[in-house]
């Protein structure tokens, strides 16, 4: 069994396009309908892989809102914030914490061309104090209504499609899978074309199939 050519074409397409340094953490949020737009934007964005807080015992829902993103997206479980926030500077990511305090900037005035990491906070509380003492800038979107706050996942789209811009502009956007390693790559490719059977790759500790330029599995 084979993936389909143009189905085969489809997934690279999009993974070639697919961006390892830009990415949202996610702290608190507890809404399905919400996680699932944030994901759902990932995904619409290029981002390659988006990390969450998941607190012991806690699991993530999506609903029919992320419309199988999750499928498409690499979801990092942290269990803690400090944790996430180590981790990711550790990479080399620029935290960004969305947040409506003196010290925010206004989000247009900053550089989201390289290692951005959006951290996006609790539909009621917004960021934990612990996390806004890791955070490299604070940053947040103006707005001229008479309620407080946008939607998280409203917020999550307005900055990842500037990041998406900005790139754009100084011709930054991944075409040809440069925008992830290679090794990454490899083994993304043969997980969206071979879903059905990848777990039992895993299960039993085999390397991945190379798959040649239509898609089919090399003997
Ligand atoms: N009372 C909370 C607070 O003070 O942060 C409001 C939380 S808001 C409903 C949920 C999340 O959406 C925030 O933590 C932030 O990540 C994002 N958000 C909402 N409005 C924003 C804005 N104007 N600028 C930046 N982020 C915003």
């Amino acid at each position: 069994m084979s993936v389909l050519p143009r189905r085969f074409k489809r997934i690279k397409s999009v993974l070639n396009r697919r961006i390892q340094d830009l990415t949202v953490l996610v702290e608190g949020v507890s809404k399905p309908h919400n996680l699932s737009a944030i994901l759902r934007t990932c995904d619409a964005a290029g981002v390659f892989e988006a990390n969450f807080i998941c607190k012991k015992n806690e699991v993530k829902t999506f609903n029919s809102t992320a419309q199988g993103s999750q499928k498409w997206v690499n979801l990092n479980n942290h269990s803690s914030s400090i944790d996430a926030a180590k981790k990711l500077k550790k990479k080399g990511f620029k935290l960004f914490g969305t947040t409506l305090n003196k010290k925010s900037i206004d989000y247009r005035k900053l550089d989201f061309t390289q290692n951005t990491c959006f951290i996006l906070g609790a539909e009621k509380w917004g960021l934990s104090d612990d996390l806004l003492a890791e955070v490299d800038e604070c940053i947040y979107i103006p707005m001229y209504g008479m309620v407080q706050s946008l939607n998280v996942s409203v917020a999550a789209s307005i900055l990842l499609f500037e990041a998406i811009r900005q790139r754009d502009r100084v011709g930054l956007l991944p075409k040809n899978g440069e925008g992830i390693d290679q090794q990454k790559y490899q083994k993304t490719l043969f997980e969206w074309a071979y879903p059905e059977i990848k777990d039992s790759y895993k299960e039993n500790n085999y390397e991945y199939p190379e798959i040649d330029e239509n898609g089919e599995i090399c003997k």
